[in-house]
C-alpha cells in the first residue's frame, strides 16, 4: 500500500480521507511513477470540494498533476530513473491523480522532466503555469510582439496569472496585472508587473467597444472581464482564453472580432498534444525565472490539500502550492 488523498461518493456530497491505497487497485497503464510532488490547481479545488464534477470515476485520487521518478515501464520511452512529470489527460478527474505516493499511467502521457528543473520546481509551475506558457505561446504565434503595445493578465495574484506575469514580463513585455487584491500590488511589481489595476475596472457591464488600451491578454477568468478585455484591445490584438474564475459565460459581442479584426485564442492544457507539451516545458525551463517562481510558491504536505483546494476557491491563494508527498 501507499498513501493517497482519496474521494469516494457519499450521500448527499463525497468524503476525502488520506489513506493507505492498494497498489492493485490503480488502473491501467505501462509505467509506475514514484511521485514527489504535486499542487495545487483551481480544478483541484473544484475536485477536492465536489463543487464542479470534476472527478467522473470513483473513487478517486485527485492531482491533476505531478512529477516524481519512473519505478517501472514496459513502455519504450521510459525507464525506471527516468524523472518525468504529468499534467493533464484526465490525471485526478477520470484517471488516479498526483496526491499519491504512487501513480500508474500510459507512458504516452509523460514528458521528461527538463535539464536543469526539480521535481519541486516542475510542480511549483504546475498545470497553471504550464497554461499560463501556452497562453503566452498562443499570442506569439498570432504575431504579438511587444512592441505592439502592453499586455493585460487578470486574476493576476493566481497561479495562471502569476506565472503569465513573470513569463511576460521576462520576454519584454510591460504587463498591466488586474488583481482584486490591491494588497499584492507589490508582490505582482516584484513578479515583473508594471502597473497594477483594480479588477473592478473590468467587472462593470460591457460594451461592444471601449477605448483601445492593450495589445495582448491572458485571461483566467472568463464573463463579463474577458468581454470588457475584449472591447479594450488595440487594432489586431488578441486574448488568450485559458480560466473561468469569474464565470463560465462570455458576455461578449462581435464588434472587436469584425471592426478591430481583434482575436480571441483558445487554451487548453488537458488535451494538449505532446509535442507542443515538450515545447511548452521547455520554453518554461529556459523563459520563467526562477527566483521570480520561488517568491510566488509556498509548499504544504499532502494532508493539508483539502484546506487549499477550498481556498484556491475563494481566490485565497497567491501564486502557487506545491504539494511535497514523498
Ligand atoms: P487561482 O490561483 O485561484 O487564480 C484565479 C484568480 O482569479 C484568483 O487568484 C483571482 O485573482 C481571480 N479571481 C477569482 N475569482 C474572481 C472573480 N469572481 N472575478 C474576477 N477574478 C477572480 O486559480 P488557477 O489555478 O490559477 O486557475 C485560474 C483559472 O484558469 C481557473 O478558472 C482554472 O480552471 C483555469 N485553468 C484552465 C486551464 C486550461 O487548461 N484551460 C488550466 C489551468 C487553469 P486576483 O485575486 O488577482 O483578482
Amino acid at each position: 500500500t501507499f498513501k493517497a488523498m482519496r474521494v469516494d461518493q457519499a450521500e448527499g456530497g463525497q468524503t476525502v480521507a488520506l489513506v493507505d491505497f492498494d497498489e492493485a487497485e490503480l488502473m491501467e497503464g505501462d509505467v509506475t511513477v514514484r511521485v514527489s510532488h504535486s499542487t495545487v490547481n483551481y480544478k483541484d479545488g473544484l475536485a477536492l470540494t465536489g463543487k464542479a464534477p470534476v472527478v467522473r470515476r470513483w473513487p478517486m485520487i485527485p492531482g491533476i498533476d505531478f512529477a516524481g521518478v519512473v519505478e517501472r515501464s514496459s513502455h519504450p520511452g521510459w525507464t525506471a530513473g527516468d524523472k518525468v512529470v504529468l499534467n493533464g489527460w484526465g490525471l485526478g478527474e477520470t484517471h488516479l491523480g498526483g496526491y499519491a505516493e504512487k501513480a500508474r499511467v500510459k507512458g504516452d502521457w509523460l514528458v521528461r522532466l527538463p535539464e536543469g528543473m526539480g521535481p519541486a520546481e516542475a510542480m511549483a509551475i504546475g498545470t497553471a503555469g504550464f497554461t499560463a506558457m501556452l497562453s503566452v505561446m498562443a499570442l506569439e504565434r498570432h504575431g504579438l510582439t511587444p512592441d505592439r503595445g502592453q499586455a493585460i493578465v487578470t486574476g493576476a495574484a493566481g497561479g495562471v496569472g502569476s506565472v503569465a506575469v513573470a513569463l511576460l514580463a521576462k520576454l519584454g513585455w510591460q504587463v498591466v496585472a488586474a488583481t482584486g487584491r490591491p494588497a499584492e500590488a507589490d508582490y505582482l511589481k516584484e513578479l515583473g508587473a508594471s502597473e497594477v489595476i483594480d479588477r473592478a475596472e473590468l467587472a462593470v457591464r460591457p460594451r461592444p467597444l471601449a477605448k483601445e488600451r492593450w495589445a495582448a491578454g491572458v485571461d483566467s477568468v472568463g464573463s463579463a472581464p474577458l468581454a470588457n478585455l475584449l472591447s479594450m484591445i488595440r487594432y489586431g490584438g488578441a486574448v488568450a482564453a485559458c480560466g473561468l474564475a469569474a464565470g463560465m459565460d462570455l458576455p461578449a459581442s462581435v464588434a472587436p472580432f469584425i471592426l478591430r479584426s481583434v482575436s480571441l485564442l483558445g487554451i487548453d492544457s488537458v488535451m494538449c498534444p505532446p509535442p507542443r507539451r515538450r515545447e511548452a516545458w521547455a520554453r518554461l525551463a529556459a523563459d520563467l525565472d526562477r527566483a521570480k517562481l520561488k517568491a510566488m510558491t509556498r509548499t504544504v504536505a499532502l494532508a493539508e490539500v483539502e484546506a487549499v483546494g477550498r481556498a484556491i476557491l475563494q481566490g485565497q491563494v497567491r501564486g502557487r502550492v506545491v504539494v511535497e508527498i514523498g
